[in-house]
């Protein structure tokens, strides 16, 4: 799995680059080569509840074919300075922040340069939106972890937010309810109806990894199920806050992309086949518009989806046999106001 991240093709636009599609603008050019680059924004150390030093979260990303990471205790600001010390590893620490707010309103901060104090509020939506405020005036990329961890709010409590940036749709932690209860939704369907009223938020998947000691078992917070690749081109604080901010990225519970191209005309998406040999696994690919619609679903590689103009947006999930994702980011096909 580590050496599959190192060579990849490219993405040649991305989702916000047509955030006007249906207007004049130009397709970019598909000249400028970048680079993927895998990392995990959610974990947590002996600083707070996990069990590890975040040295050994460090040296177990880096083991395991990660590029970057943000530590994310509770309310907790991990400081890269004082970790991060080699320029020459491959490998970034964003600084990182878990803000642990009443009401079980948890905010990731990804790429803070001091702490985020915790917010008081009648709702969740104000603890939210404080949170959120504080991290981006740190020019930090605020990512809205686990709305279902302990039911604690939904997209009716999202909807109003201003400036929210990524939202959790996937994690390896056992206790997170990401698929919901029947009532109440997945957060992935939670993801459409914020994107359906027209908010441009992108979906993440993480690992909320406690546990790097003893035995790696389905009721433990355990890492490397959930990750983030992100297309930039050099491995800086700047350049990934820049592509995770944007959409630049896909999320994975365990698929890989190869590539995913989005001109004005139709969205593509090149799956990187993992075969275990004897039985190779298939794929495909699912292509969601507004209020979570199914529009088509395609058993090739690549995958493509013509626009036919209606979409509002157009996204991707990519399942394999295994019961592994992928998901895209969505591209938006008629013009939003951003939010
Ligand atoms: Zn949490
Ligand atoms: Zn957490």
């Amino acid at each position: 799995m580590s050496s599959a991240f190192k060579a990849h093709g490219l993405w040649v636009v991305t989702s916000v680059a047509f955030a006007c599609l249906s207007g004049a603008g130009e397709a970019q050019s598909p000249s400028t080569a970048l680079n993927w680059y895998r990392g995990n924004l959610h974990t947590h150390t002996i600083s707070s509840d996990g069990d590890s030093s975040p040295w050994d979260l460090m040296a177990w990303y880096k083991r395991n074919g990660y590029q970057f990471l943000a530590i994310t205790d509770h309310n907790t600001f991990t400081d890269p300075a004082a970790l991060d010390t080699n320029p020459n590893d491959n490998f970034l620490l964003l600084g990182g922040e878990e803000v642990t707010n009443e009401k079980t309103v948890h905010v990731n901060a990804i790429g803070i340069t001091k702490v985020v104090p915790t917010y008081t509020g009648a709702t969740a939506t104000a603890i939210l939106q404080a949170t959120i405020d504080a991290i981006r005036a740190q020019g930090a990329v605020p990512l809205i972890n686990h709305p279902n961890f302990r039911w604690a709010f939904t997209a009716r409590d999202m909807l109003p937010l201003k400036g929210a940036a990524l939202l959790e749709i996937a994690s390896g932690h056992p206790a997170v309810n990401h698929a919901g209860d029947g009532r109440i939704p997945a957060t992935e369907r939670m993801w459409d109806e914020l994107l359906s009223a027209g908010m441009r938020i992108f979906a993440v998947a993480v690992d909320d990894a406690h546990n790097f000691r003893q035995e790696f078992t389905i009721d433990r917070a355990n890492p490397g199920r959930g990750w983030v690749v992100v297309r930039a081109p050099a491995l800086t604080r700047e350049h990934v806050l820049a592509a995770l901010g944007e959409g630049n990225f896909y999320a994975s519970s365990g698929v890989e992309l190869r590539n995913v191209t989005a001109t004005k005309t139709d969205l593509s998406v090149e799956i990187q086949t993992n075969a275990p040999s004897g039985s190779p696994k298939r794929y495909r690919v699912v292509f969601i518009g507004k209020d979570g619609r199914e529009l088509a679903t395609s058993l090739d590689n690549p995958a493509r989806y013509t626009f036919d103009g209606s979409e509002s947006y157009v996204r991707a999930r990519i399942e394999d046999s295994g019961g592994l994702r992928a998901w895209t980011q969505p591209v938006f096909v008629s013009p939003q106001t951003p939010r």
